[in-house]
């Protein structure tokens, strides 16, 4: 039996009856690494302790290179974090290892989590198992990429403006971005701080149900950590859909929408009508300027958290030897100059001139205000709906290169994702169809805050009563 290609649910009832242990589990995954990743790339570098199984439930995970995990290189896929040793473990990592058991290795991403599409990596490019010409969508896209490959069994990603939920869209997997302070940031390398999340990324509904169940919680050593009670997320896996209310958001289905995302979406609405869903159409009137809004907020605050890479304290330093006459700001320069990749540096440089004075009420300070706008318009939409609906992305995954100097092309990638982010709501992808190329489409499904368990139940319930889930490329 291909131990690697069952979901994490088959192996914890195959451990029960002791049709499978964890050691073969973790061989198994292992081998089809070996087998196949070197095509795949999916990711940055496998854990140097391999040999541990002894977990709860033991389960095979990929973390995504940015999340602290003690005595491991973890480099955000950068050069200037290269050599760096976490000296403790991110609150989910030890999570995991206290319940999970087996980090088999650190999955690759887009630099410091810049990007849609896993090319800005220091270490390359990840590639789209169902068409390695193309992108896994990004920047958890080594962590989607590796489960959609049967490379692991379940992953960790992080999720900003989308960087769970969209290349789970590209790769044909559930990811689920939770409510903003539902699960620790407590050792993620941050990005945005008001916005980042940590979630799973899974082959179906209930392994995501599991996964959360595992990694969320309150944790006062991350201060918007929120001290909720946290429900059995498998309890929500409810089949039954009927009274629940649906909110079709318009905005989403205009020009730049690809006719065959647009049409399995639209397919997907039919199957929830059909199965007792109400749908009704609503308007959010701000959403088409959460990307705008999103690319102030967000390029602000990676430009402050990005200043403590210096090569004082992690990763690079810029040889000292190669100093001119002004000591260590050259050595920050030259660090600074010679670590970071281009993207990394256009968003320093962005939000840096739009939190500077002069530029700050103008750019940044009207940001937060739109981005109150928005959240309003999402509080309107809740009193009359219980979930809103979107296509996950407007486009299946694009080849590489199509979009990697067109920044602007690439940021519209997260045109659908990013709402919730600035709204701190939990949103969640699942597979919807196909294209007729073959590549997987994505259907997005938000919920009020900390209401994962609503996403959780519509997304079960529609994913038992379809196919796409169980497809699998061909490699
Ligand atoms: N693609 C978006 C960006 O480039 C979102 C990234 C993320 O969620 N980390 O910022």
């Amino acid at each position: 039996m291909k131990l690697h290609s069952l979901t994490a649910h088959q192996i914890l009832d195959l451990y029960k009856t002791q049709k499978a242990s964890p050691q073969e589990v973790l061989k198994d995954v292992l081998s089809r690494i070996g087998l196949i990743d070197s095509r795949v790339h999916a990711y940055a570098r496998l854990s140097s302790q391999n040999d541990l199984t002894q977990g709860v439930c033991a389960i095979p995970i990929a973390i995504k290179d940015n999340m602290c995990t003690k005595d491991e290189e973890i480099t955000c896929s950068s050069r200037i974090l290269k050599g760096f040793r976490p000296p403790y473990d991110a609150a989910v990592v030890e999570r995991i290892k206290q319940n999970a058991g087996m980090i088999v290795g650190f999955a690759n991403m887009d630099e410091f989590a810049f990007g849609s599409s896993t090319e800005t990596s220091c270490y390359g490019a990840t590639y789209n198992p169902w068409d390695l010409s193309r992108v896994p969508g990004g920047s958890s896209g080594g962590s989607a990429a590796a489960v959609v490959a049967d490379e692991t069994l379940w992953a960790l990603g992080s999720d900003t403006g989308g960087s769970i939920r969209q290349p789970a869209s590209f790769c044909g997997i559930v990811g689920l971005k939770p409510t903003y302070g539902r699960v620790s940031r407590y050792g993620l390398i941050a990005f945005a701080s008001s916005l980042d999340q940590i979630g799973p990324l899974t082959k179906d509904v209930r392994d995501c149900a599991m996964l959360m169940n595992i990694i969320a919680g309150y944790d006062e050593r991350d201060s918007t950590s929120v001290n909720e009670p946290v429900p059995d997320y498998t309890k929500a896996l409810v089949h039954d859909v009927r009274g629940i209310k649906i909110g079709v958001v318009k905005e989403a289905f205009v020009e730049g929408l690809d006719a065959q995302v647009r049409t399995a979406v639209e397919g997907a609405i039919d199957q929830l009508k059909k199965l007792g869903a109400t749908v009704k159409e609503i308007s959010l009137p701000h959403a088409p300027y959460a990307v705008a809004t999103y690319y102030i907020v967000a390029t602000a605050e990676a430009s402050s958290n990005l200043a403590r890479f210096d090569g004082v304290r992690y990763g690079l330093r810029q040889s000292p030897a190669n100093m001119r006459k002004n000591g260590l700001m050259d050595m920050y320069e030259e660090t600074r100059a010679k670590g970071f990749g281009d993207e990394a540096k256009r968003r320093i440089m962005l939000g840096t001139y739009v939190l500077s004075s002069g530029y700050y009420d103008a750019y940044y300070l009207r940001g937060q205000k739109v981005r109150t706008l928005i959240k309003q318009d999402l509080d309107e939409a809740f009193k009359e709906c219980d979930v809103i609906l979107t296509p996950t992305a407007p486009t299946t995954a694009f080849k590489v290169g199509e979009k990697i100097s067109d920044p602007l092309s690439m940021y519209l990638s997260d045109i659908y994702t990013i709402t919730a982010n600035l709204a701190g709501i939990p949103a969640i992808s699942i597979p919807c169809g196909f294209s007729k190329q073959g590549l997987p489409v994505g259907l997005q499904l938000m919920a009020r805050a900390f209401d994962e368990e609503m996403l959780l139940r519509v997304s079960y319930t529609y994913e038992q009563n379809t196919e796409w889930h169980l497809k699998k490329p061909s490699l």
